[in-house]
């Protein structure tokens, strides 16, 4: 058996040193923390995509009594933008978290099923785009470089035709 290793590429920065239209797409995404509705978990994500044409699109997490129908931010933000522009490029999405029982310092990541969303949404344009994360409670941000880096061996359409 061959051993293949395969390299993740991400960068970590602090707040302060982010681009104007960044810290504004963070913005974006902070405000939706307040929007969410996540009674059950209290664990508030905000999510936010700013598209080639400079336009935002944002999306909070939307949770149920009925557990399996809670819908992540990210989609929310992404299916509400995809449904305006159906293919346009997106330039980056800003993700945001906040858990009102503790304090987190460590941003998190986007699930499994919000990462296959993100990387189609990159396919679909033929544009990779960069992907931010952190934390209400933190300065630090995590920033992917496309879709890749958070789901290397994603399914695609290469697979269905
Ligand atoms: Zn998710």
């Amino acid at each position: 058996m061959e051993k293949h290793l395969l390299d993740i590429v991400y960068y970590s920065t602090l707040v302060s040193q982010l681009d104007q239209d960044i810290v504004r797409l963070m913005q974006a995404a902070e405000k939706q923390l307040d929007m969410s509705y996540s009674p059950y978990s209290q664990f508030q994500v905000g999510a936010a995509i700013l598209m080639e044409n400079d336009e935002i699109f944002a999306g909070c997490n939307q949770e149920n009594a009925s557990y399996p129908l809670c819908l992540c931010a990210e989609r929310v933000a992404l299916y509400n933008a995809g449904s305006k522009y159906p293919n346009m490029p997106i330039q980056a999405m800003f993700l945001t978290v906040r858990n009102k029982k503790k304090k987190l310092v460590k941003p998190a990541s986007p699930c499994g099923a919000c990462r296959q969303v993100i990387s189609e949404f990159a396919d679909k344009s033929g544009k990779a785009f960069k992907i931010y994360i952190n934390t209400f409670d933190s300065d630090q941000v995590i920033m992917f470089p496309n879709a890749d880096s958070l789901l290397p061996f994603s399914f695609n359409k290469e697979f269905l035709s």
